[in-house]
């Protein structure tokens, strides 16, 4: 931890007062300006609000930066599965361009598995710089042990100063373990990642019961986060040409610990709510697991899925599949129509980031209008057979 303790010259009056505030004995007047001892001050800040002229400031930075310039570039990680890569991946080039655009470094992306090379061709259109790959049948399937090892012998060599993972099945089994090997933090399932004026990564991610969004900064290096599928804007297209580069690894067949025998696809209702352009989300206000039947047929009159707030699905309306928010899925539709549902900030979290929210409620007050873009005062059920009959 760094802390600087600065005289402002041009305010101070030499009035002493400083230094009655002064415990330490640390402040002495010398020519009309006061003079701090370093060695006898604890930067107890006593003498800062004590000045009537400002002329004190306390600076604390808590973060040794002195290794940090060794790290350079951002990183995402290539989630992939029988050649293709997950769609979260090309979130996080999304995002990872924009974070990389304001650091000015490069953003590339790093792929394991057994035919990887020809990923990177794609991932150059959407304005990856590099693609960093490991071809091995090995690899073919995920095994947390190995691949751990590649992105350790990778980072140990290569030195970016931020890793993305999709906050996946997969990306939350590699990134913590990969963290604790290269000693340093792992900020997971964020929502928002952002730049600050040092140049660190802004992690925010709900905290405590999703009632506040905290922001998160990691001490070392690189840093590492998981992020929210569904939350960040897919990539653009671009025109770019990148570089692939072969990443050396020491990998053995020991290494692979995990064998998958066998992939089964789950046989559940397939309601594709994280990829549909309009979801009708269906709350409390809807009454009933009966009157849910009048959300499925807006839903369905409007080419949509029906998604729900956690009261609907405690209650037992309908199944915890269709759950948006917090505890359920994260959903980024092009419209998202909040139908008797309050605005609690655990839903939010799941569904703030659609395109265009419409709510429906008959509380004027509820906080599902601070965030709508278009808000309708009324009883659903005198809104949606409206709405339905004009359709
Ligand atoms: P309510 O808050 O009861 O709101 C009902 C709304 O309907 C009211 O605004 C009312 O004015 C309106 N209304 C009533 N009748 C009508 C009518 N006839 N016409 C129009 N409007 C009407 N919640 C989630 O949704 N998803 C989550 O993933 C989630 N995770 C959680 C995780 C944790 C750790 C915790 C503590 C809570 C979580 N919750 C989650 C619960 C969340 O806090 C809220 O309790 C929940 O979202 C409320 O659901 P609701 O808006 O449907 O119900």
């Amino acid at each position: 931890m760094s802390k600087q303790i600065l005289i402002l010259k041009d305010k101070c009056k030499g009035c002493n007062l400083c230094v009655k505030a002064c415990s330490f004995g640390a402040i002495s007047v010398v020519e009309k300006i006061a003079v701090i001892d370093a060695a006898k001050c604890s930067y107890c800040g006593a003498c800062e609000p004590a000045c009537k002229f400002k002329a004190i400031e306390i600076k604390v930075d808590d973060i040794d930066r002195s290794s940090f310039s060794a790290y350079k570039g951002l990183w995402v990680y290539g989630e992939n599965r029988d050649g293709v890569l997950a769609e979260v991946v090309y979130e996080l080039v999304g995002e990872g361009r924009k974070l990389a655009d304001k650091l000015k470094v490069e953003l590339s992306v790093v792929i394991i598995g057994d035919k990887t090379q020809n990923l990177a061709d794609d991932l150059f259109s959407y304005g990856v710089d590099n693609v960093y790959y490991i071809e091995n049948k090995l690899l073919k399937d995920y095994d947390t042990n190995s691949y751990t090892k590649i992105l350790e012998e990778a980072i140990e060599a290569h030195k970016p100063e931020i890793v993305l993972f999709g906050a996946t099945s997969e990306g939350r089994s590699v990134a913590p373990r990969l963290a604790a090997r290269v000693k340093t933090g792992l900020t997971a399932d964020c929502t928002a990642l952002d730049i600050t004026a040092d140049g660190d990564l802004a992690q925010t991610r709900p905290a405590f019961g999703g009632n506040i969004m905290a922001t998160i900064l990691c001490r070392t290096r690189p840093q590492l986060s998981t992020v929210r599928p569904h939350v960040m804007q897919k990539a653009a297209k671009l025109a770019k040409k990148g570089k692939k580069i072969e990443l050396k690894s020491t990998i053995v067949e020991k290494d692979v610990v995990t064998k998958v025998l066998e992939f089964i696809k789950e046989t559940r209702e397939n309601v594709n709510l994280t990829e549909s352009d309009i979801i009708i989300g269906a709350g409390r206000g809807v009454g009933s697991e009966e009157n849910l039947k009048l959300i499925h047929q807006l839903a369905e009159k409007l080419g949509g899925v029906v998604g729900a707030s956690r009261a609907c699905v405690d209650a037992g309306w309908i199944d915890h599949f269709h759950q948006v928010g917090q505890t359920g899925k994260t959903v980024h539709p092009k419209i998202y129509i909040a139908c008797g549902i309050s605005g609690a900030i655990q839903h939010l979290a799941g569904m703030s980031s659609s395109d265009i929210i419409i709510a429906i409620n008959k509380d004027a007050d509820a906080p599902i209008f601070n965030v709508a873009d278009l808000g309708i005062v009324g009883d659903v059920f005198t809104i949606i057979p409206a709405l339905l009959k004009s359709l």
